[in-house]
C-alpha cells in the first residue's frame, strides 16, 4: 500500500520530522487511496474528521493514521473517525505502524497507539518513552524545511497547555552538533522549544553556559542570522536576566524578544499553575527595555473562572506594556484543549469593557490575534 502524508501548513513542523522516517508517495492536500497519514491540533479536528468521513464513504481501501497533539489528547474521540492513532511522539511509533499494516505483523506489539479492533472495540498499547533529539532529524532538506528543534518536553504544568502531554515533563535537548548539523541549511536560522532560554537545562534552573555554547557554536559556522527566544518559540519571563538578553545581544539578530505571560491577574496565574507571577513579567519586560529589546508578550483571555475584573487587570498589564513600555502584545481566546486538566472547562466570556480595549490596542497596531470567541 502507498502512504501519503496530508498536507497541514499547521502541522509543517510535524510533518517535516516524520517525514524523513517513513517511505511515502508525498504530501496531499486530499485523502487517497493507501495509508493515509495525518497530524493536527484541536482546532483543525473537525475538519478532517469531516472529511475522513466522507472519503471512506465511498472508499474502503484507505487506511487513516492521526497523530499529534489533538489526537494525544483526545485518541477516543479520534478512533471514531480514523482506524489508528499515534499517541505521543511519532518518530519511532509511525514507521514501526506502517511496517506493520504493510506486513500483516501483530500491531499490539507496537507502544504508543490506539486502534479499533475488528469487533469495533478500542484498544490501546502500551504507552512509548520519550525519543532521544539526537537520534531523529529535525527535517530533510529534500522534503520539507522546518525551524531547528533544540529542546522537547516541559517541566511546568499549565493547566491550559498540551505540551507536557504530548512531549513528557522531562526536558530534552539536541545536541550543538546535531543543531550544527542542521543550521547549515539556513542563513537566518529559527528554533522550536518550550523555553529556548531553557536549553541545557532541567527547564526550571537555567544554564546559561549552555546556551552561551550554542549561540556562540552557530556564530561560529560564520554568516548566520540567529534569531533567538523569539518566534515560532518563546520564552519563560523568569528566565529573562541581564545575561539572558546579553547573550541575544551578543550573537542573535532580533531585536524582540517573545514571551508568555498569559494574564495580568495573580489570582489566575495561581489558577492557571503557570508557576510565576505578574511581577515577573513586569521585571522581564523591563530588562528587555533596558537592553533596547523589544518584549513581545502572550496573553491568553478567557481562562475558566476569569472575572471582569481578572480579565481588566491583563488589560492594564498590556496597556503598559504597550503604551508606556513600547512592547507589543499578543492576545488568544482560552480553548479547553484534550489532555489538559481544562479539557473539560468552559471559556469566561470577554467582558465588552475588555473587549472595547482590545480593540483600541489593535487599532494602534500595539496588539495582535484573536481574543474572541469564533463560535
Ligand atoms: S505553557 Fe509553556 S511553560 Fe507552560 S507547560 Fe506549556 S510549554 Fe511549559
Amino acid at each position: 500500500m502507498k502512504t501519503y502524508l496530508r498536507w497541514n501548513k499547521k502541522s509543517a513542523y510535524s510533518l517535516a520530522a516524520l517525514a524523513p522516517l517513513i517511505n511515502f508517495e508525498g504530501f496531499t492536500s486530499e485523502p487517497k487511496e493507501g495509508i493515509m497519514v495525518y497530524s493536527f491540533s484541536t482546532k483543525q479536528a473537525q475538519f478532517f474528521y469531516d472529511e475522513v468521513l466522507e472519503f471512506a464513504s465511498n472508499s474502503k481501501k484507505t487506511i487513516f493514521i492521526a497523530g499529534g497533539p489533538h489526537p494525544t489528547g483526545s485518541p477516543e474521540e479520534t478512533l471514531d473517525y480514523f482506524d489508528y492513532v499515534v499517541i505521543g511522539e511519532g518518530e519511532e511509533t509511525l514507521p514501526e505502524l506502517i511496517n506493520a499494516i504493510q506486513n500483516n505483523i501483530d500491531i499490539n506489539k507496537i507502544e504508543g497507539i490506539g486502534y479499533r479492533s475488528n469487533s469495533g472495540e478500542k484498544v490501546y498499547t502500551n504507552p512509548r518513552s520519550n525519543v532521544d533529539l539526537d537520534t531523529y532529524p529535525c527535517f530533510d532538506p529534500t522534503h520539507l524545511y522546518s525551524p531547528i528543534e533544540i529542546s522537547r518536553g516541559c517541566p511546568w504544568k499549565c493547566k491550559y497547555c498540551q505540551t507536557p502531554e504530548l512531549f513528557g515533563s522531562r526536558m530534552r535537548h539536541r545536541s550543538i552538533s546535531s543543531i550544527l548539523k542542521f543550521s547549515k541549511y539556513y542563513s537566518d536560522i529559527r528554533f522550536t522549544s518550550s523555553n529556548a532560554l531553557a536549553y541545557g537545562s532541567d527547564g526550571i534552573h537555567p544554564n546559561l553556559d549552555k546556551v552561551e555554547l550554542l549561540l556562540s557554536s552557530i556564530a561560529e559556522l560564520g554568516e548566520k542570522n540567529i534569531f533567538f527566544g523569539t518566534f515560532p518559540s518563546e520564552v519563560r519571563p523568569e528566565f529573562v536576566s541581564d545575561k539572558a538578553l546579553e547573550l541575544v545581544l551578543e550573537y542573535c539578530t532580533n531585536t524582540s524578544i517573545s514571551m508568555g505571560a498569559q494574564t495580568g491577574s495573580d489570582a489566575i496565574m495561581r489558577s492557571i499553575s503557570r508557576g510565576h507571577d505578574v511581577n515577573d513579567v513586569i521585571i522581564a519586560v523591563e530588562r528587555c527595555i533596558d537592553h533596547g529589546i523589544v518584549p513581545n508578550v502572550d496573553f491568553i483571555v478567557g481562562f475558566p473562572g476569569e472575572t471582569p475584573s481578572d480579565q481588566m487587570k491583563s488589560v492594564e498589564l498590556m496597556k503598559w506594556i504597550c503604551n508606556k513600555k513600547g512592547g507589543k502584545v499578543h492576545a488568544h481566546y482560552f480553548t479547553p484543549l484534550p489532555g489538559t486538566p481544562y479539557s473539560n472547562s468552559l471559556p469566561s466570556s470577554v467582558s465588552k469593557d475588555v473587549n472595547k480595549e482590545l480593540g483600541k490596542l489593535a487599532l494602534k497596531g500595539k496588539l495582535t490575534g484573536t481574543w474572541q470567541s469564533s463560535t
